[in-house]
């Protein structure tokens, strides 16, 4: 259901210069302005709708909030994907193939600049290395050199970030197309949602899987319903296989379905036996956890995105 807007005034900070951020989600955007990126002066949520329309509601909200604290100095933006962020690609900034209506080959960075300014520093990421960012400047990663963040929601995507550098490789990671096994023959089940992949994780893992599987959305299903074996089972694999691709030093796991209670410590278990005692880990209770900023992780990040893009 679509959030209404709001606006929120915050304390008043002085002398840093003012950030101007966004957290482009596939579902709602999140606007904030700050000088320090851990405390937003102002903020305003909304729909993500079609994207003339999703950017001049940002844009609104840039100028009202240039009006009370000042000239914006720098932006971050932490998107959805697929998105072109290398910054001396020719279409950087541009939102990639989506299925999302009018999105696809949208200039988003360009259509900001335009009104914000041409040479405005812009810092443009993915929403998960966002998360990854502010969970690990201010939430549970803090100190924590190699961090994965996993978000399981209407998608699944993943955030990587090595002493403080985000990881992009050529295009940047979608793990939710990691392959995966059909643990879902054992369950009766043959639930594959991603139109793109015969098994893959976000297909058979992602919210809209879940809701596809058993005929209602996951925070429907009581705690002990077997979703979440089956649910945890494939997330431990995407965990088993960050592992083996990557040895992170954590593996959060972030969005609304991990929410759940409970599904966190059945990823740990199932992950303990699908790993085999094969690698040296921390503790699985450190090793796997959940984020600490909840839903702030993604505008935070994106307003440290804003302060690095200086
Ligand atoms: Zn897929």
């Amino acid at each position: 259901m679509p959030e209404p807007s709001s606006l929120q005034d915050t304390r008043n900070q002085t002398e840093a210069p003012l950030l101007g951020a966004i957290e482009a989600g596939g579902t709602k955007y999140v606007c904030a302005v700050a000088r320090d990126p851990k405390e937003p002066l102002l903020e305003a949520r909304f729909p993500t709708g079609e994207p003339h329309e999703t950017v001049s509601q940002a844009l609104e909200f840039f100028r009202k909030a240039a009006a009370a604290h000042g000239t914006i100095r720098s932006l971050g933006i932490g998107t959805f994907g697929p998105a072109r962020i290398d910054p001396v690609a020719a279409d950087f900034g541009t939102i990639l193939t989506t299925p999302k209506p009018g999105w696809s080959g949208f200039p988003l960075v360009a259509a900001l600049r335009q009104e914000l300014g041409t040479d405005l520093p812009v810092t443009f990421e993915t929403d998960v290395n966002a998360a990854a960012l502010g969970e690990s400047l201010h939430g549970a990663a803090k100190g924590i050199r190699r961090v994965a963040y996993v978000t399981i929601g209407t998608g699944i995507g993943g955030g990587f970030l090595e002493d403080g550098r985000l990881l992009h490789g050529r295009l940047h990671p979608e793990i939710g197309h990691f392959a995966v096994p059909d643990l879902d023959a054992a369950f009766g089940k043959a639930t594959q949602v991603c139109p793109f992949h015969d098994s893959c994780l976000e297909g058979r893992a992602s919210g809209p899987a879940i809701a596809a599987r058993w005929g209602k959305p996951g925070h429907e299903l009581p705690d002990d319903h077997p979703a979440w074996e089956l649910e945890a089972d494939y997330l431990a694999i995407a965990c088993q296989q960050l592992t083996a691709a990557w040895s992170p030093d954590l593996v959060l796991l972030g969005g609304g379905v991990s929410q759940k209670s409970g599904l966190v410590e059945r990823v740990r278990e199932a992950f303990l036996r699908r790993a085999g005692g094969y690698w040296d880990l921390p503790p699985v209770h450190d090793y796997i956890r959940l984020p600490a900023l909840d839903q702030q992780a993604g505008i935070v990040g994106s307003l440290i995105l804003a302060a690095r893009a200086l």
